[in-house]
């Protein structure tokens, strides 16, 4: 049976996709068979593995609207043992359609039970909200991943996010628990990215990675030739990061 691994943030551009991506391939990388959903309606998780969304045929919104099967969206990508189910613009539209649907929070965990034990690992890339399709990612997943970015206001928010956990806890998914917190984009050189990890660890305690990821020119540039860091410079320290998170995540599963 796959991990099933929800990277959410209702904070827009704090390292979600960035992480998604890279933690996927990072996985593939190391052997484990890895699924990679985008759920988010901006679809950089799809772009960024080299993807055309605009040609996307099925899409994870026909997964949750009209019930495909998920296997149908499902595509390859230049890594080894990674598969994408990519998002395309309609989803845009599905956090409204979902609203007038049956088991409308369940529609993801339901597509998932077939697949399950086809991977090692399924990542979720959620949306910038709390809206339906990250409860729908939530409520599919055994754990949440959290990306903190180093900056100013980083906590902000995020008792909301736990607030959302604990409520998907208490009626759609019992199970769920806190995989880690990553911090993301952080700069040495700044006495306010050294004070965020401070604040993030007495929040999280235990639960925040030892792996920081830094703020790498590389890991921002990658995107745009549709290539994970591992494939577009294996030897920056963006990838070296990466690398060492999808170790905790192997090491803290293997455990669970
Ligand atoms: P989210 O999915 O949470 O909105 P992204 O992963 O898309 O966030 O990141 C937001 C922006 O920051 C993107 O342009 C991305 O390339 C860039 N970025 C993310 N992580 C890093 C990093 N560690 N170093 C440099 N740039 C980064
Ligand atoms: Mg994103």
């Amino acid at each position: 049976m796959a991990k099933i691994i929800a990277v959410a943030n209702q904070k827009g551009g704090v390292g979600k996709t960035t992480t998604a991506v890279n933690l996927s391939a990072c996985l593939a990388v190391k052997n484990r068979k890895v699924l990679l959903i985008d759920i988010d309606p901006q679809g950089n998780a799809t772009s960024g593995l080299g993807i055309d969304k605009n040609t996307v045929k099925s899409s994870i919104y026909d997964v949750i609207i009209n019930e495909i099967d998920i296997e149908d969206t499902l595509l390859p990508t230049k890594i080894k043992n990674l598969m994408v189910s990519p998002s395309n613009i309609n989803l845009a539209g599905a956090e409204v359609e979902l609203v007038s649907v049956i088991s409308r929070e369940m529609r993801l965990k339901m597509a998932l039970e077939n697949i399950e034990d086809k991977f090692d690992f399924i990542l979720i890339d959620c949306p910038p909200s709390l809206g339906l399709l990250t409860v729908n990612s939530l409520t599919a997943a055994n754990t949440i991943l959290v990306p903190i970015q180093c900056e100013y206001y980083a906590l902000e928010g995020l008792s909301q996010l736990m607030n959302t956990v604990k409520i998907v806890q208490k009626h759609l998914n019992r199970n769920l628990r806190v995989e880690g917190v990553v911090l993301t984009m952080f700069d040495a050189r700044t006495n306010l990215s050294i004070q965020v990890v401070d604040e993030v660890k007495k929040y999280f305690g235990n639960k925040v990675y030892r792996t920081i990821i830094p703020r790498n020119v590389r890991l921002s540039e990658a995107p745009s030739y549709g290539l994970p860091i591992i494939l577009y410079d294996e030897k920056s320290r963006g990838a070296e990061c990466y690398m060492e998170l999808a170790e905790e995540v192997i090491e803290s599963s293997e455990q669970y």
